[in-house]
């Protein structure tokens, strides 16, 4: 049994609506989904060994099946360049979640290896009730919260279709590269797009996915965030 489906089981064993975010990337990883390398830490020591293992600078975060929106609680803090901003950062997101959300059970603290800062692309699916599944792709930030400058496609789709979802998007001029940005890798988000198809396609339990944000570079793109909903 892989462990995609390990991870679908247990959360709806559990009566989980969503998985982890380590539970998350472990299925985009088996997706060849590209994701921060990333260890689940238990202390604070833990989370500076790991931090050591990963290589500064990095980024905590909380791990906890009643929080969805890891940074509206404070539970998300980047750039963390030593053991003392590890530990400073552990403990402060351990007060922050105490305070805006005291009931949360706390699995642990996410640390993560820390993308570099690029263009931010999103990428999801949703279930359309008529159609089924269908991916999402889109720029971050203020493209799709406030242009809704977003494309879709039902799955499955090919490649040809994947990049002409990618090239629909108003905002495509600025993956092309402009001024002093570079051309972002298209062929990776590609990859992505063609991996979320198949990973709904084979798990219909999933509801939605969340990959928000990705980074996306010259040479290759990274998920930094992944929330998948399932029924
Ligand atoms: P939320 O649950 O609030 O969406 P995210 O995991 O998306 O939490 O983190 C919030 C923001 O922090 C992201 O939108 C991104 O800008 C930044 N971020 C999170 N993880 C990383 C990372 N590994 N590398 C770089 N930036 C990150
Ligand atoms: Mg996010």
């Amino acid at each position: 049994m892989t462990k995609t489906s390990d991870i679908f089981k247990e959360a709806s064993k559990t009566g989980r609506k969503y998985l982890l975010e380590t539970e998350a990337k472990t299925v985009c990883m088996e997706y060849k989904i590209p994701v921060t390398n990333f260890r689940l830490s238990k202390s604070d020591d833990e989370s500076v060994k790991f931090a050591e293992e990963i290589g500064y600078p990095v980024v905590l975060k909380i791990v906890s099946p009643d929080i969805i929106h890891k940074s509206d609680v404070g539970g998300v803090m980047v750039n963390l360049r030593s053991s003392t901003d590890v530990r400073n950062a552990y403990k402060q997101i351990i007060n922050n979640v105490k305070k805006h959300k005291p009931k949360a059970k706390i699995v642990g603290i996410m640390v993560q290896e820390m993308a570099p800062p690029s263009t931010e692309v999103i990428v999801g699916a949703v279930k359309d009730p008529q159609f089924g599944p269908a991916v999402m792709f889109g720029l971050g930030g203020i493209f799709v919260e406030v242009l809704k400058d977003v494309a879709f496609r039902v799955v499955p789709f090919t490649e040809d279709e994947a990049r002409e979802m990618i090239s629909e998007i108003k905002a495509y001029p600025i993956l092309k590269g402009y001024r002093n940005t570079p051309a972002a890798d298209i062929k990776a988000i590609t990859n992505i797009l063609l991996s979320v198809s198949r990973l709904v396609t084979d798990y219909p339990t999933i509801k939605e996915i969340d990959l928000n944000p990705v980074l996306v570079y010259h040479e290759g793109a990274k998920a930094v965030d992944a929330r998948i909903v399932i029924e």
